[in-house]
């Protein structure tokens, strides 16, 4: 279960997140849209406690993040508390960030062996059954320069599955791909979606979101200005700035 509630996020003297209120339930999927600049990317690192919210009300499985209260006055996390959280917390971004100098398997077994403290043994069969589950069984032992786009990113996948995360965020993950490599990434995303992760997705893919979310909330100016089942949202939405982004992007 993820929760905000009015979170608020500043940069200088801009408000990029201007009071956000989500919820996602245990086993679902919300999409969320918004144009360039309406602050998806930060309520994203926001959540998975990159950036720190600057207030507001922020909850992974029950704990909160960024910020906790005390004697009724909000306190800034420590960094251990910080690093606990987002554990809990798998993230994905455009770029796959994939570690240049290591194979397909030793960029998933890394986090399982340095934070979860999982032997090489453990680390490397758990690392083969998510490279298997996102189709790269074969490329147990290759390079990220010897893979495609669409092969890193889902090597990048498996590298957040492995630290066994609560949660996952995906943040625009196949906007820097070639056309032809969207589908097998947002396959492996579906499976995920259908085996139960709970998940919230920034992406431009609306027939993914059409298919898989349970939720839409279309961000504008760093507020959900619009959300609901994607039947109602990206079908009928009833805000004309919802219709504005969707005609863009359709
Ligand atoms: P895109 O679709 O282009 O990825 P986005 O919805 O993810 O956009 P954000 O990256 O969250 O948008 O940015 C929202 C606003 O916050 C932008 O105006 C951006 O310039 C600003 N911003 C983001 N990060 C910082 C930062 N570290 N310092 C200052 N301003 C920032
Ligand atoms: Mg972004």
């Amino acid at each position: 279960m993820v929760r905000t509630e009015q979170v608020w996020k500043w940069f200088g003297s801009t408000d990029v997140l201007r009071g956000v209120d989500l919820a996602v339930h245990p086993r679902q999927t919300l999409v969320l849209l918004g144009p360039s600049g309406s602050g998806k990317s930060t309520l994203l690192r926001c959540i998975n406690a990159l950036e720190r919210p600057d207030s507001g009300l922020l909850e992974v499985d029950g704990q909160r993040v960024g910020l906790r209260s005390g004697g009724g006055r909000l306190y800034q996390l420590t960094e251990g508390e910080l690093c606990r959280q987002r554990a809990r917390i798998g993230m994905v971004f455009q770029r796959f960030n994939l570690f240049p100098h290591m194979t397909a398997l030793e960029n998933v077994t890394l986090g399982p062996r340095r934070v979860l403290g999982l032997s090489r043994e453990q680390a490397e069969a758990e690392a083969e059954r998510l490279l298997t589950r996102v189709g790269l069984r074969d490329k147990l032992d290759s390079y990220p320069a010897q893979l495609s786009g669409g092969q890193q990113q889902r090597v990048a996948i498996a590298r957040a599955l492995a630290m066994k995360p609560h949660v996952m965020l995906f943040d625009e993950p196949t906007s820097a791909l070639d056309p032809e490599l969207v589908g097998e990434v947002l396959d492996v995303m579906k499976d995920l979606a259908r085996q139960g992760m709970t998940m919230i997705v920034a992406t431009h893919e609306i027939g993914f979101a059409k298919e898989v979310a349970d939720t839409v909330a279309m961000l504008d100016g760093g507020v959900i200005i619009e959300s609901g089942p994607p039947g109602e949202c990206l079908v009928a939405p009833k805000e004309e700035r919802t219709r504005a982004f969707l005609s863009k992007v359709l």
